[in-house]
């Protein structure tokens, strides 16, 4: 089994000490610029999210934030909006994303591959030009998604501040910083893929990796794995060259992985409700469907199964009737996000009958204000495929999950559920990665009746919001940045 020794102490508030001001930030402090921040997300919805939300809590600081997405993805995101809900402070900017008409976007290898030739030339003539015309507010400082992490060579052009951000658990970071070690001591070969049957553990109180639980693995596809396992080489490069690297966590959940991470800045939970005054959300690339919440307030309290397996995950068919069944079986009410590409890409079909069935007790949406519907009373448990931000969104409302992970980094994910914070259960697969509606059933009702669960929800739910009030380690990692902002 990997262990590993060597661990990190600085937080970001020793960063503030490492990094004496440069001449720009002394010069800003002298004329009394106002600090402006260029952010940009990966084109997918489980990044524009979670930049959006910081990029609210920037602005609320008084700095002012231009948020850059593709034109494809800007287009999207003003559909989404039933309401203009960005406070001020915030330009929405677009650049083309360099593919043609006929392009699949919805392909992130296509996507990436032309946002790296075209993406560093596009951000230099829009950071000129904002420079250009706002001489007191020029660029000061760029936010990255570390997706795309190469653009910070921009910023390092341009003269703004390089920062990386993490949408992802602090522990996928920790492991990533690792590669060139697990290569090393002949763990991983160059594909990414591990050469032992044993586990990498990074530390006691982060789950070890299973052979294909790496948030690379592939491995029915080694060519796309490699793709993966790239990307995850450039995110390494990025967190030595950013000077800071904001994660969507915090420390109580997981000072461990932190430890591990160089100027890592813990900065989570980042939740519309906690930047927000009315904790709209701002960047779904769906119109919210909002009848799901009167639905909510006329269900008991704490009966609901919410079920939602984010933006990207599909299921076959035969797969999509077993779930129907099992939640029709567990007889308790339902609530289920079918993006109208769940099928395998197509529109979902039903058992037969199975609406007519469940009509009083199921509510069917192709979209949720998902923060909200975790906030609701009525919701007793998240059936998830345990993507960071729902995780991070399920955690802090204290939910209980159901675990179904589809890809990448979703399997630790399910792990820290599970065995470390022990807030839910797994829906175990047969051999053939099939969940049974049996499975489904017998596991909704497991962790309805199980009371040590929902217990240890509402104490990570306790220590989230405690890491968001004042003096908690949130508020102060986000207060020591903002303060380098402004200097
Ligand atoms: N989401 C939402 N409404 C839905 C389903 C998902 O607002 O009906 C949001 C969810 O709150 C989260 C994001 O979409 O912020 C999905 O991100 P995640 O990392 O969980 O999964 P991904 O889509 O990247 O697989």
């Amino acid at each position: 089994m990997y262990t590993v020794n060597d661990l990190y102490t600085n937080t970001c508030t020793d960063l503030e000490l490492e990094h004496p001001l440069t001449s720009q930030e002394v010069a800003m402090a002298v004329n009394g610029k106002r600090p402006h921040a260029l952010v940009v997300p990966f084109p997918a919805q489980g990044h524009v999210m979670p930049l959006m939300k910081l990029s609210q809590k920037i602005a609320n600081h008084g700095i002012k934030v231009t948020f850059v997405n593709t034109e494809y993805v800007h287009a999207k995101v003003l559909a989404g909006f039933r309401l203009l809900v960005l406070v001020s402070g915030i330009e929405l900017a677009s650049i083309p994303d360099g593919l043609i008409p006929e392009d699949d976007r919805e392909n992130d290898f296509t996507v990436t591959e032309s946002l790296v030739r075209t993406m560093p030339g596009y951000l230099t003539d829009l950071i000129e030009k904002i420079n250009c015309e706002n001489g007191d507010e020029k660029i000061s400082c760029v936010i990255a998604d570390i997706a795309i992490g190469w653009i910070l060579d921009v910023a390092k052009k341009v003269g703004a501040e390089p920062v990386a951000f993490l949408p992802a658990a602090a522990a996928g970071m920790a492991l990533i910083l690792h590669i060139p070690k697990l290569i090393e001591a002949g763990n991983l070969d160059i594909n990414g893929t591990m050469m032992r049957s044993e586990l990498i553990n990074l530390s006691d109180e982060i789950p070890p990796w299973k052979r294909n639980e790496l948030s690379w693995s592939f491995s029915s596809d080694l060519q796309t794995q490699k793709i993966f396992f790239e990307c995850c080489l450039t995110a390494e490069q990025t967190a030595h060259h950013a000077k800071w690297l904001l994660c969507n966590t915090f420390h109580e959940i997981e000072s461990s992985a932190c430890k591990l991470i160089p100027k890592i800045c813990p900065v989570g939970p980042l939740l519309s409700s906690n930047s927000l005054k009315s904790s709209a959300s701002g960047g779904s690339f769906w119109v919210e469907d909002t009848t799901c919440l009167s639905w909510l307030d006329n269900q008991p309290v704490g009966s609901v199964i919410y079920v939602s397996f984010g933006s990207i995950a599909i299921f076959s068919q035969d797969q999509l009737h077993e779930l129907a069944l099992g939640l029709e079986h567990s007889g308790r009410p339902f609530l289920w996000v079918i993006r109208s590409n769940l099928a395998n890409g197509s529109h979902a079909e039903y058992p037969n009958g199975f609406q007519e069935r469940v009509a009083n007790r199921a509510k069917i949406v192709e979209w949720t204000p998902q923060e909200k519907v975790l906030a609701h009373s009525s919701v007793g448990c998240f059936l998830s495929h345990c993507g960071w931000n729902s995780t991070v969104e399920g955690v802090s409302m204290g939910v209980p999950f159901l675990c179904w992970p589809y890809f990448a980094d979703q399997f630790h994910n399910q792990n820290y559920i599970c065995d470390i914070w022990k807030i839910g259960l797994r829906l175990n697969p047969d051999e053939n990665g099939f969940r049974s509606s049996h499975e489904i059933k017998t596991k909704i009702g497991m962790l309805f009746s199980d009371h040590s669960i929902r217990e240890n929800s509402l104490k990570v739910k306790e220590m989230s919001i405690e890491s968001v009030n004042e003096s908690g380690s949130t508020f102060q990692n986000f207060e020591t940045f903002i303060n380098h902002l402004k200097i």
